[in-house]
């Protein structure tokens, strides 16, 4: 009966679960402060030096503060929040014991920000009940264990996961069942949908495409005409059809950080350590997941959007963060036009390999250097990633990036 195997549901969905937590660097700070539960908070720079809010309490949202806001505009706007510098070494450390939390119910985790994570549970309803119960037991033990609150999308996909968590912030479960991902997306503004930054969006508004819904209703030809190879990508993200898998660190081949200056930069020392700091946040990686890199990835982002990436790959892999840093440095001095203002900046390691135990001892050129990347990788991993720092960084413009994608909430 091939006419009814259209209407079938797949027979396996897969299970998809996306947690984010709730005003993250707020929550965490209440923790430490309890005086500053009830009242607007913001966590960020001081507003007499280029600050920028890096999170906003709920109540300070409500007078139009949010995320990457300069914070002498913000508390123009809500001039009664309480601002704190922050302690990015603190969020790290609470976001590794969230992540570890998450990591007892699967191991096909994917954390996508400090405090962001996709879990595949597909398979395990006979061991945790339905999906929804599922979530509900994560975010009980997310509060009552740490203290955080959490908001989870379940889905058969990440793309309807994530925007699913999002759908009833803070603090809540939205559960989109499989074959229902259309419908769900269909009344949600057409921005809620991943690849559609300004750009498109106002190409979109131009077509009357205001909804996910709307979008869904075009046929694919007539988007091919205006978006290219952008448009198979948008058309079955507006259905609601995503097969990406949730990527575990160490099956990745390559593994890259990135950061989003929160204001554009033509400063080539702010660059420098920011790349410095990047470069050996991939080796603490490559090192924790016993891997060496073959080639070293540069990635550069202009005010205008342009982005360019440039490698080299070296005759010896590594996982030493100086050799790191050093041929990241050269690849951003020849490829950075400094004319231009940079509005991220990423390093990356691809061709990964695991080299036997032997090979390795041979392959660290200092034996001093190893020792000191052994010494800081068990710090980092007892106290959390940005709990030791090479002195160089230490200098850092406080809050003057924000978390990679969009910004913390
Ligand atoms: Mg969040």
């Amino acid at each position: 009966m091939p006419a009814s195997r259209c209407l079938t549901p797949p027979m396996n969905p897969r299970i998809i679960l996306h947690l984010d937590l709730d005003a993250f660097f707020v929550a965490v700070e209440r923790l430490d402060n309890p005086a500053l539960i009830g009242v607007p908070v913001l966590v960020g720079g001081r507003p007499d030096s280029r600050g920028v809010v890096s999170s906003a309490s709920y109540e300070a949202r409500k007078f139009g503060v949010h995320s990457a806001m300069p914070t002498a505009q913000a508390l123009r706007l809500c001039p009664q929040a309480v601002l704190v510098s922050g302690s990015r070494g603190r969020y790290d450390e609470m976001s590794r014991q969230v992540m570890a939390l998450l990591g007892e119910y699967t191991p096909l985790l994917e954390p996508i920000s400090i405090d962001e994570a996709f879990l595949d549970v597909s398979g395990a309803e006979a061991h945790y009940g339905p999906p929804g119960q599922l979530a509900r037991t994560i975010q009980d033990r997310v509060e009552a264990e740490l203290g955080l609150s959490a908001s989870l999308g379940v889905a058969a996909n990440k793309l309807v996961a994530k925007i699913a968590s999002d759908f009833r912030k803070p603090h809540g479960i939205t559960v989109v069942p499989p074959g229902g991902e259309a419908a769900f997306l269909a009344p949600l503004p057409i921005r809620r949908l991943w690849g559609v930054g300004e750009v498109t969006g106002r190409e979109l508004a131009r077509l009357g495409v205001e909804t996910i819904g709307d979008l869904a209703g075009f046929a694919l030809e007539d988007l091919r005409a205006r978006f290219g190879a952008h448009s198979e990508g948008l058309w079955r993200a507006a259905h609601g059809i995503d097969e990406s898998p949730v990527v575990v660190e160490h099956e990745a081949k390559s593994l890259s950080r990135e950061e989003t200056f929160a204001q554009d930069t033509r400063d080539p020392e702010l660059l420098r350590r920011e790349l410095l700091r990047l470069s050996d946040a991939v080796a603490s990686r490559l090192r924790r997941h016993k891997f060496v890199a073959r080639t070293i990835a540069i990635k550069l982002r202009y005010s205008d959007f342009t982005t360019l990436t440039r490698q080299t790959t070296l005759d010896d892999p590594t996982d030493s963060g100086p050799i790191i840093f050093a041929q990241a440095l050269a690849l951003l001095e020849a490829a950075w036009d400094r004319r231009r203002a940079v509005r991220l900046v990423g390093v990356g390691g691809a061709g990964l390999e695991q080299p036997a135990r032997q090979l390795r001892l041979f392959e660290q050129e200092d034996p001093r250097q190893a020792q000191l990347d052994a010494a800081l990788d068990r710090i980092r991993a007892r106290y959390g990633e940005s709990a030791i720092q090479r002195a160089s960084l230490l200098e850092e413009p406080e809050a003057l990036w924000v978390p990679k994608g969009k910004p913390e909430d």
